[in-house]
């Protein structure tokens, strides 16, 4: 994606959030799909992309749960299709716009909303199961799946 300022980021949201936008420095632009990060408390988590309806840039704010399993157990990412091995993924709640709240949609996503890294093999570890997909098709998923969910919630 293109590089984005701090004006730009918070131009995204609607609402003025507590946003606690981080240090942009080292954000290497060029491997992003998405920008994402996550509040300090770790109770939110917001994504900045790029809608596919209009290329205008939307600011999407998700509640973030960590998910504690009793057991270790695999997880795997649903947006870039990443399996960590224990307490590598949060749930992240949308809410559906219009809604008032009622509505929300969950998905299960790396937790620290660095997908892009990881379908790029740009993060360590690799991913529990090796997927033979090129590269390109991994990152055509990953937007697609993230679009489709988003565009449910209507926030594209
Ligand atoms: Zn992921």
């Amino acid at each position: 994606m293109l590089p984005l300022d701090r004006e730009q980021l918070t131009a995204a949201f609607d609402a003025d959030e507590d946003l606690h936008i981080p240090d942009l420095k080292d954000v290497h632009w060029s491997v992003l799909d998405y920008f994402g990060w996550v509040h300090p408390s770790g109770h939110l988590g917001f994504v900045v992309l790029q809608s596919p309806n209009d290329g205008q840039l939307r600011g999407i704010r998700m509640t973030r749960e960590k998910r504690r399993a009793k057991k270790p157990r695999m997880e795997m990412c649903s947006w870039c299709h990443h399996v960590h091995k224990a307490n590598g993924t949060a749930m992240f709640t949308v809410s559906v716009r219009g809604s008032e709240g009622r509505h929300t949609l969950g998905n299960v996503v790396c937790k620290d909303l660095d997908c892009s890294l990881r379908v790029r093999n740009l993060m360590q570890p690799d991913s529990f199961m090796r997927e033979t997909l090129y590269q390109p098709a991994k990152i055509w998923r990953m937007q697609m799946t993230m679009h489709k969910w988003l565009g449910r919630a209507n926030q594209l």
